[in-house]
């Protein structure tokens, strides 16, 4: 056997993985579906939620998958009465203390808790007991966090530490009163790359831009590349009625789902009433409305009388971090082949 790998059961059907791999990846590798909800992508495991309970022959108590390394011979169960039994317990004890709005929240349709309560069978909670008292933070343009609804699964404290590298906010106090806060639950100032909000399994966080505008059983997907800058991180936009509801990205591309504030909340500029849709020339002090072939015309002719006049240095071009490579390629050879001048830079150098 290659020192690489190891040889462990599953469910009894031995399997071959490699090394430093979590239980839950292993698991997953092979097909096998595991509940989880404070696991995500990229973020170190935090075994918050405890879903992801699994038998380990020669463990008395049951273990959390992804957070445990499976080694050599381990004799792993994934289902049995016992982790069913405490997976149900779990759920249960989450919804003890939720709000069971499904009918307004806009995480309804995509949310694995509602999921699982559906799955479970969960019509009756057994713990009526007290409920956390509803803390919402709603200061800002973007983000609108309901505590009501969190299930602490630290989701969006780690993506905004570990990937965002911003560390924004935090749980605060502990045991019933735990909840996610900023520092001295001041109003969220942060970068609002909406991170958080991507990440959060439940509705505690909502994208107040898409607030309302569409579930997302009503919207068309379109895949697309952001407008904003050079990186080009892939875009998913959830259309409605013709119109851009929300943004989201595929944790599967490149950028892995991560966009900053622009590509996730600053497409609306594509419905505004002032965008230029289509050339303007100035005639007599009042921009008229032309085709391309009279704007484009225009503009090579004046270009042509510049070159004349004043030689091809007169002439320079500038471009832009907001273009692609091909476009910025492009440019440069349009500049220097057809102006004739190497007066060329870009705003990256300006
Ligand atoms: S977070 Fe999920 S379970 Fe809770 S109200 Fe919203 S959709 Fe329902
Ligand atoms: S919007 Fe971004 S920076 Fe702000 S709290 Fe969320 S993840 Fe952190
Ligand atoms: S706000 Fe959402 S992501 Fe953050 S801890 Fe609560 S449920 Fe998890």
């Amino acid at each position: 056997m290659d020192g690489k790998k190891i040889v462990l059961s599953i469910n009894g059907k031995e399997i071959t993985c490699g090394l430093n791999k979590t239980i839950l990846d292993v698991v997953r590798e092979n097909g096998i579906q595991i509940p989880t909800l404070c696991d995500c992508k990229n973020l170190a495991p935090f075994g918050a939620c405890r879903l992801c309970l699994v038998e380990i022959e020669g463990i008395p108590k049951l273990i959390t998958a992804c957070s445990t390394i499976a080694v050599k011979g381990m004799k792993i169960r994934t289902e049995s009465e016992r982790i069913d039994k405490s997976r149900r317990f779990i759920v249960e004890l989450l919804l003890s203390d939720h709000p069971f709005d499904c009918m307004f929240c806009e995480q309804a349709g995509t949310c694995p808790l509602q999921d699982l309560a559906y799955e479970y069978g969960m019509k009756n909670i057994r713990f009526p007991g007290e409920k956390r008292a509803t803390i919402t933070d709603d200061t800002n343009p973007f983000i609108e966090r309901d505590n009501s609804k969190c299930i602490l699964c630290g989701r969006c404290v780690r993506v905004c530490d570990e990937i965002q590298g911003v560390g924004a906010i935090g749980f605060i106090d502990r045991g019933f009163q735990t909840r996610i806060g900023t520092p001295f639950d001041r109003n969220l100032d942060c970068e609002f790359c909406g991170q958080c909000v991507a990440s959060c399994p439940v509705g505690a966080l909502t994208a107040k831009p898409s607030k309302q505008k569409g579930r997302i059983w009503q919207t068309r997907s379109v895949k697309t590349i952001c407008p904003y800058c050079g990186c080009g991180c892939n875009l998913t936009l959830h259309v409605r009625d013709n119109k851009i509801i929300s943004v989201t990205s595929d944790p599967d591309t490149l950028n892995e789902g991560y966009l900053c504030s622009k590509g996730r909340f600053g497409c609306d500029y594509v419905h505004h009433p002032d965008r230029l849709q289509y050339p303007l020339i100035k005639k007599d002090g009042q921009f008229i409305r032309s085709s391309w072939e009279q704007a484009l015309t225009l503009v090579a002719m004046k270009f042509k009388e510049i070159k004349e006049q004043h030689g091809n240095d007169s002439l320079a071009g500038l471009s832009s971090a907001k273009c692609t490579n091909e476009e910025n390629y492009l440019f440069q050879k349009f500049i220097r082949a057809v102006l004739g001048t190497n007066n060329v830079d870009h705003c990256a150098r300006l």
